[in-house]
């Protein structure tokens, strides 16, 4: 396929706006996937995130349609997958925002709208489910033009649900997105926009040549230093499909036959030894943003952790576990996540898919200490807590939060914000609704936060966070007595002025 004919887009939406449907309905529309083999929800593969509505590995998908050729890129639709969400819109050169017409701009509407345009896509907006009595397409499209600048002649209507004008859409993807300008004789460059792990294959990237050609020849990549020989290249059309080549503009997958997913990483850029291609601009290593210990409640169950936890983290890059013990609890893990939903997929497959018994510490972060001593220390958990004595300055993790609500509830939005010692950081208006922005510890996100948030604006706020900072935090370890006896992997780092009223309810 020439690069001329080739067109590579992702969609981008707020939590239930209908990316999932939408992508069935361009599956179907254009063929790819019969009516007959149509499960709901091809996207979607893992129980858990069918159960929860959500996507975590992203599948991309080739489609054909009238002599172009369609590479559709998902993207994980939870805050925790942040990175790999700019992956991801890092390999297309153009995205579908889809929003709701009954719900208008939300906050995920607003961040990846920020994102797409950061790295220089062309924006389609799709205003999705104007089946609905509910629908009010009119001021939604308003709303889109007023915050985004956007041209009104560039807003597309339709049904993800019953197919309304996806033929219009198909038409405006061809029409309005760029095609790629990478040279299939230029060094080559290839993106990893994720990577998973295969038995016979070993990982498996999922790529976006950006220039050159991708052969079957010894490879290298520029972020983890890894060498190999690639044992298939292939495109999704929609199922893996073997080729011999990749070019310039299109999509597809290297299996590479490495045995470790940290050798392949999301972001990474491939190229063949002594290319002289540049390094792809936003390689990041995961950080993890909240640790957990897990102990399983049968003792003897320790080696099936351990085995489960080696067989999860060889798909997922993110995780991150190390041995740990506990006086009461017995042998452990401390597990590092991306975040709260990253954390508990993890927790639900170790209970449901290896039938492990767990016993979860509270979600914790990361700590900077310093001693008196001059001495730096970071703690994951309670259980590393030093002698208070020795503590000089404790600093917690503090990340942005910018949260989208109508304006009747910002008054109840604010309280709660600084009822979990938030700091105002800006304020904006939109219409009918404000975007507040504030600097929010990490620590009192990722208790229950989002769900109060909800449950303060009759499920109309959203939010949206990223890492800023580590600032000074007055936090004391609050320990809990069972019978008399410490038990550690209850302990809590807790701010000194709560500490009390938290030790009150656990009584
Ligand atoms: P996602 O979270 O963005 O992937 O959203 P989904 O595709 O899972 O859709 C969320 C809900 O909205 C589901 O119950 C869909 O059936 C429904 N939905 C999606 N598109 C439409 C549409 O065009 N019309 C109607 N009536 N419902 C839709
Ligand atoms: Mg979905």
């Amino acid at each position: 396929m020439h690069s001329q004919d080739i067109r590579n887009f992702s969609i981008i939406a707020h939590i239930d706006h209908g990316k999932t449907t939408l992508t069935d309905q361009l599956l179907r529309k254009t063929n790819t996937i019969t009516e007959r083999n149509m499960t709901e929800r091809v996207m979607d593969s893992n129980p858990i995130e069918k159960e929860r509505g959500i996507t975590i590995k992203l599948a991309p998908v080739r489609m054909l349609y009238q002599d172009h050729e369609l590479n559709l890129i998902d993207t994980p639709g939870h805050v925790d997958f942040g990175y790999e969400v700019s992956r991801s819109l890092a390999a297309c050169e153009g995205a579908l925002l889809v929003v709701d017409a009954t719900q208008g701009i939300q906050a995920q509407t607003l961040s990846n709208y920020e994102k797409a345009r950061a790295l220089g896509l062309k924006i389609l907006p799709v205003i999705n489910k104007i089946d609905l009595p509910a629908a009010d397409p009119d001021q939604v499209g308003l709303d889109l033009i007023e915050e985004f600048g956007i041209d009104e002649g560039d807003i597309i209507r339709v049904s993800a649900k019953t197919g309304i004008n996806i033929e219009g859409l198909l038409q405006a993807i061809i029409e309005k997105i760029p095609t790629p300008v990478g040279k299939d004789t230029d060094p080559l460059q290839v993106l990893v926009f994720t990577s998973l792990y295969h038995q016979h294959k070993g990982v498996i990237a999922y790529v976006r040549v950006v220039s050159g050609t991708l052969r079957k020849e010894k490879l290298h990549s520029m972020g983890t230093g890894s060498e190999f020989v690639p044992i298939e290249l292939g495109t999704f059309a929609p199922e893996m499909t073997p080729v011999g080549e990749l070019h310039a503009g299109e999509v597809g997958y290297i299996a590479s036959g490495l045995k470790d997913v940290r050798l392949l990483r999301v972001g990474d850029t491939v190229t063949t030894p002594n290319s002289g291609a540049v390094q792809l601009p936003g390689y990041k290593e995961p950080q993890p943003m909240v640790y957990m210990e897990f102990y399983p409640i049968d003792g003897d169950d320790f080696s099936l952790l351990v085995d489960a936890m080696g067989k999860l983290a060889l798909h997922d890059a993110a995780l991150q576990y190390q041995s740990t013990h506990s006086h009461a609890l017995g042998n452990g893990l401390r597990v590092g996540f991306l975040g709260i939903l990253h954390a508990a997929i993890v927790q639900e497959r170790l209970e449901r898919e290896f039938d492990i018994s767990l016993i979860a510490t509270s979600p914790s972060v990361l700590y900077k200490i310093s001693l008196i001593t001059g001495k730096e220390i970071e703690i994951h958990t309670p259980t590393e807590y030093p002698d208070p004595a020795q503590i000089k300055e404790i600093r917690e993790p503090v990340v942005l939060a910018t949260i989208f609500t109508p304006k009747d509830y910002l008054g109840a939005v604010m309280r709660l914000c600084e009822a979990h010692r938030a700091t105002l950081d800006g304020m904006n208006d939109h219409g009918k609704r404000v975007k507040v922005s504030y600097l929010l510890p990490l620590s009192e996100l990722i208790v229950n936060f989002h769900d109060e948030l909800k449950s303060v604006s009759s499920g109309f706020a959203s939010l949206e966070y990223e890492v800023f900072d580590y600032q000074p935090v007055d936090a004391v370890k609050l320990d809990v007595l069972v019978h008399f006896e410490k038990v550690e992997a209850l302990s809590q780092i807790v701010v000194r002025e709560a500490a009390e009223g938290i030790g009150r309810r656990l009584v």
